[in-house]
């Protein structure tokens, strides 16, 4: 285990909201960091952890001006050259869609020591809420993660080990409202319209919302309040009733249920 170093930034996994998702070290870190810089998805659970930190919202939405990326990499530069103990909290995972590569290089440049501190990435928390694997040795060999926002550009990459455009279970990050341009790219790479599809809106998080559909329907489909992830793939076909699957579902989530406080856990 390693202590918490004055001078170093910690790149760390918030997970997908649930405050019990975060790693142990997430916990450590968050509770002896002196400033703590989160993003807009961080719900308050995550960050009451953060008990003796001075805690600033980087995130696009915090109500002030935009904050822009060489602004924070500059505050991560210049918190960490005071000797404090700097935490970056993203959601999910760090490493995934969430522009570390940009602050690493900086720090790097900088001279800055850090390290990455792995989380729950939303693909795993919306997997879990569904209830079904990402993989399946009988339907899909292979995960593809995407951002939606930039799906025309969505690699025409069908051939994976052979296999037909369904063997990759599509996870597509920032999907947007308007699933038109995601269904019509899904389409274009071979996939039928009756593959299924779900829209994970809020994994983990008290008031987690599932939407089911099929390729076919999805440029109609009306995902729930963001941030909300999309599931495409034969992995997702429903072997049970899905009335049944939706109640146990709710019951394993906590929907409805309060947040345990940080002292209660
Ligand atoms: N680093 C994050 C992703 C950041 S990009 C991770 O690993 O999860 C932001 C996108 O992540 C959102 O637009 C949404 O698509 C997805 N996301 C993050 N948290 C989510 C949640 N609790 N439920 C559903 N999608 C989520």
């Amino acid at each position: 285990m390693t202590a918490s170093r004055r001078g170093t930034v910690y790149l760390v996994g918030a997970g997908p909201g649930d405050p019990e998702l975060l790693t142990l070290k997430a916990v450590r870190l968050l509770a002896v960091a002196d400033v703590v810089l989160h993003d807009d998805l961080v719900p308050a659970a995550v960050l009451a952890h953060a008990e003796r930190s001075l805690i600033i919202n980087v995130g696009k939405r915090c109500g002030r001006k935009n904050i822009s990326q060489e602004q924070i990499n500059a505050m991560l530069v210049d918190y960490a050259r005071r000797g404090l103990s700097v935490v970056r909290l993203k959601s999910g995972d760090p490493l995934v869609f969430g522009r570390a590569g940009e602050e690493m290089e900086a720090l790097a440049t900088a001279g800055i020591a850090f390290e990455v501190v792995p989380g729950i990435t939303a693909a795993f928390a919306a997997a879990a809420a569904l209830r079904r694997p990402l993989t399946d040795r009988r339907r899909a060999s292979s995960i593809k993660f995407s951002a939606g926002r930039h799906a025309p550009g969505i690699e025409q990459d069908l051939g994976i080990r052979g296999g037909s455009p369904s063997d990759a279970t599509r996870v597509i990050y920032m999907p947007g409202r308007d699933l038109r341009a995601v269904a019509a790219e899904l389409r274009r790479e071979g996939l039928a319209s009756d593959v299924p599809c779900a829209i994970v809106s809020r994994a983990a998080q008290p008031d987690q919302q599932i939407v089911r559909t099929t390729l076919g329907r999805l440029d109609r489909a009306r995902g729930g309040p963001t941030p909300s992830i999309l599931l495409v793939g034969e992995v997702l076909r429903e072997t049970e009733s899905a009335t049944a699957v939706e109640e146990v579902v709710r019951h394993a989530a906590g929907v409805g249920e309060r947040w345990p406080k940080p002292m209660e856990l």
